[in-house]
């Protein structure tokens, strides 16, 4: 189910030992993240629990779950941070991130013009002092628990 060279496989496979960050909530299906290169706290990443290249791999129970996933988050990020709405992305072009991902990101008020829509991405893939720290990371995961806490598909 697994697949070498791939990052989520990777982190799939120490489900148990994962931080705060790298399982904010699961369900059978899915796993949601913290992404680990953005300048913004609060960009998530949905992530099916098996290796799924592509969105027309999904099962219908992990499509149906899904939609939930989608939704659920991006209340508890509206509910956390303020954001005016969220983005909802999925490429899966990276090298080494085949893995079907759903970038769910807050877009807040003040969001640069130049940073709206796909130039977003320019908000990834930022050098290592201008990204969220892990523990900052860590603190959005455990804030966000406590806003899903009582949803369906909640851990
Ligand atoms: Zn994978």
């Amino acid at each position: 189910m697994t697949t070498p060279d791939c990052y989520a496989c990777g982190q799939e496979a120490g489900f148990d030992d994962l931080p705060p960050r790298e399982c904010v909530a699961h369900d059978e299906h899915w796993r949601v993240a913290h992404a680990f290169n953005t300048a913004v706290p609060g960009w998530l990443v949905l992530l099916p629990r098996r290796h799924v290249a592509a969105v027309h791999e999904l099962t219908d129970a992990e499509a149906s779950a899904l939609g939930m996933w989608q939704v659920t988050l991006s209340r508890a990020l509206r509910s956390m941070t303020g954001c005016t709405k969220t983005y909802v992305v999925q490429f899966a072009e990276a090298e080494g991130f085949a893995h079907v991902h759903f970038h769910i990101v807050p877009r807040m008020a003040d969001l640069q013009p130049e940073h709206r829509g796909p130039g977003v991405f320019e908000l990834l893939r930022r050098p290592e002092q201008e990204r969220v720290s892990a523990d900052g990371a860590d603190q959005v995961a455990r804030s966000l628990r406590a806003q899903l806490r009582g949803r369906p598909n909640a851990q």
